[in-house]
């Protein structure tokens, strides 16, 4: 008889509940270091195409090899020289070395295509490092392994995807996921996640939301023993994470899971009423999207409009820049499958914790307060143009607002209309159909400064929408995605309430529409508030409009208008809770 494995024992850990739902299935590790390498085998004819690929990976090696050398130069004395002889030990290995004969004469003799000849040469010279038991030849091992692991990702270029072949149920743990990472889950697919590093209010986080994928982050002991294949639930609503659960927990998180799913079929019911407060204040619920595809779950949550696109995420996971006719393909589709309702498409936000490889812009050393969105459009007008073109156009299809993110001047909202004007005047020129009239232009108020300077910007825009997510961040100094801090971020401070409050008076003076699309928008805990202060547009992950919606229905604008005047004379965040929480307590 085969040796029965011994049970796992059952693991039970702690992190942050960031998405909400209960997720039973088996474990993927995901390491975002591994390369998946495709192997096959290519016909004769095909084998010079194989080795002009090759050269072409080696090629973008050695000039990002360059690059990391002219960084290197720049840092302090020893880690600048340590650096410096790695990276010219990479660029040796990059020139006609061993390596690279080696691979040629793979693909040549064994007829096999490149990834694979890369993997098997590097696997022997590895082999032979190692054998040497030289503690310096292994180091150098693991560098040829890092180089090896260039020139694959090279090679798969823009095909190269992980979380391909996952079977239904997998539940991805991970010491961190990107935003373009979680971008690529497929939610038929991927049931739930857990990672060790990432906040709340990442957009990993928000991904998560987006996708109705139960998450927890910031599990500080996750990858200790987890296996892939193991069984796991993800706990998203107490922040829990089991490993192995016993036959008891197993059952008893499933009977959770089927109460909590049973819940949002009755929510689901709400889709058709309208969201209206008792005392009959009509309140706009728009979704937040990243991807087009979430278009059909924004319909069936009944969403009145896309409050948010987040069109940066269509910059992600690719090697280059989408073009004008991409975009536009995108933005259409979108504003199609909306049937009349609007769509608002906010301009690249990349920086923070968002990248973007293909636009080739390397992060400074604080990426949320570098070149991150309206600031790289304006750096980069040939980005910003052909957004905004693409945009004009697919905003012929349907109603269509245009958000400018992360603006701190008004300088800045002027720029951009000068590039909108300049699209305009040469789409006309070229007799494209435009829509008219033309989509109005708005500013996020996610910056403090832009918060303070509101009443300029709201004459030089014709709506606002709220970031609270980055006007948190940015007021209290908090680094959204970084879970040691997570406890320190709490968009209920008075300075920050303050700023939101400054900014709907200063659209109220000037007549013009505000909303709110950061995530406390989607939260029931500050809905009685926000609308208190006069906020009647909530935009938030779709999957929260049936939960937001239910709690508008049993609330009273009246009351929570007084209550909103008694938060406003508070100096301690803690007292602002308790005024919140007890006027309005949301159930579990
Ligand atoms: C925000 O900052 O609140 C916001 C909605 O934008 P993002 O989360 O994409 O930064
Ligand atoms: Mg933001």
């Amino acid at each position: 008889m085969p040796p029965v494995a011994p049970c796992a024992a059952e693991q039970v850990l702690n992190g942050m509940a960031v998405s909400r739902g209960i997720a039973i299935g088996t474990v993927h590790r995901h390491d975002s270091e591994a390369v998946s390498v495709p192997e096959y085998r290519v016909a004769p004819s095909r084998v010079a195409e194989e080795k002009t690929r090759f050269a072409a990976a080696i090629d973008t090696a050695q000039q990002q090899v360059a690059q990391m050398r002219d960084k290197a130069a720049r840092l302090e004395g020893a880690a600048s020289e340590e650096l410096g002889y790695l990276l010219d030990a990479y660029q040796q290995m990059l020139h006609g070395s061993r390596l690279v004969r080696g691979v040629e004469g793979r693909i040549e003799a064994d007829r096999i295509n490149a990834e694979a000849a890369v993997q098997r040469e590097i696997d022997t010279i590895v082999h032979v490092f190692e054998a040497m038991e030289d503690s310096y030849l292994a180091g150098r091992a693991a560098d040829v392994r890092d180089l090896g692991r260039r020139i694959i990702r090279n090679l798969a270029g823009k095909s190269w995807r992980p979380f391909q072949s996952l079977p239904k149920g997998t539940i991805i743990l991970a010491e961190e996921l990107t935003p373009a990472d979680t971008a690529l889950l497929d939610p038929k697919v991927v049931a739930g996640i857990a990672t060790v590093l990432g906040g709340a209010e990442s957009h990993t986080a928000i991904m998560a939301r987006s996708l109705g994928l139960p998450a927890v982050l910031g599990v500080a002991d996750l990858l200790r023993q987890a296996r892939t294949g193991d069984t796991v639930v993800v706990d998203g609503r107490n922040g829990r994470v089991v490993l192995n659960p016993t036959a008891d927990l197993l059952a008893a998180y499933r009977r959770m899971r089927a109460e909590y799913l049973r819940g949002r079929r009755l929510l689901a019911r709400l889709r058709d009423v309208p969201a209206v407060t008792r005392d009959g204040q009509r309140v706009a619920l728009e979704a937040n999207i990243e991807l087009p595809s979430e278009v059909a779950s924004v319909l069936a949550a009944g969403a009145e409009g896309i409050g948010l696109l987040r069109s940066e995420f269509l910059f992600m996971n690719r090697d280059d820049a989408p073009g004008e006719d991409e975009q536009f393909d995108s933005f259409k589709a979108v504003i199609q499958g909306m049937q009349g309702r609007t769509v608002t498409i906010r301009t690249l936000d990349i920086g923070g914790d968002k990248l973007a490889h293909g636009l080739g812009i390397t992060p400074g050393p604080n990426p949320s307060l570098g070149l991150r969105a309206v600031r790289l459009s304006l750096a980069r007008p040939e980005l910003l143009e052909t957004q905004l073109a693409a945009i004009l156009r697919a905003a012929a299809f349907g109603p269509t607002r245009i958000l400018v993110p992360m603006v701190a001047t008004v300088e800045e909202i002027q720029a951009v209309h000068a590039a909108l004007d300049r699209v305009v005047r040469r789409l006309t020129r070229a007799r494209v159909r435009l829509p008219d009239p033309l989509p109005p232009l708005g500013v996020m108020i996610e910056v403090p400064g832009a918060a303070l300077g509101a009443d300029a910007l709201a004459w030089n825009s014709q709506f606002f929408s709220i970031g609270t997510n980055d006007l948190t961040q940015y007021t209290l100094a908090i680094d959204r995605a970084d879970e040691t801090v997570a406890s320190l971020y709490n968009p209920l401070h008075p300075a920050v309430l303050r700023l939101i409050q400054f900014t709907a008076e200063a659209a109220r003076r000037a007549r013009i529409p505000v909303a709110v699309c950061g995530e406390i928008a989607g939260d029931p805990r500050y809905t009685a508030l926000l609308l208190g202060l006069g906020i009647h547009d909530l935009s938030m992950s779709a999957t929260n409009i049936p939960v937001v919606k239910q709690h508008i229905r049993s609330l009273d604008l009246a009351a929570a208008t007084r209550m909103a005047r008694t938060v406003m004379e508070q100096s301690d965040a803690g007292r602002i809770a308790e005024l919140v929480d007890g006027f309005s307590p949301i159930p579990t």
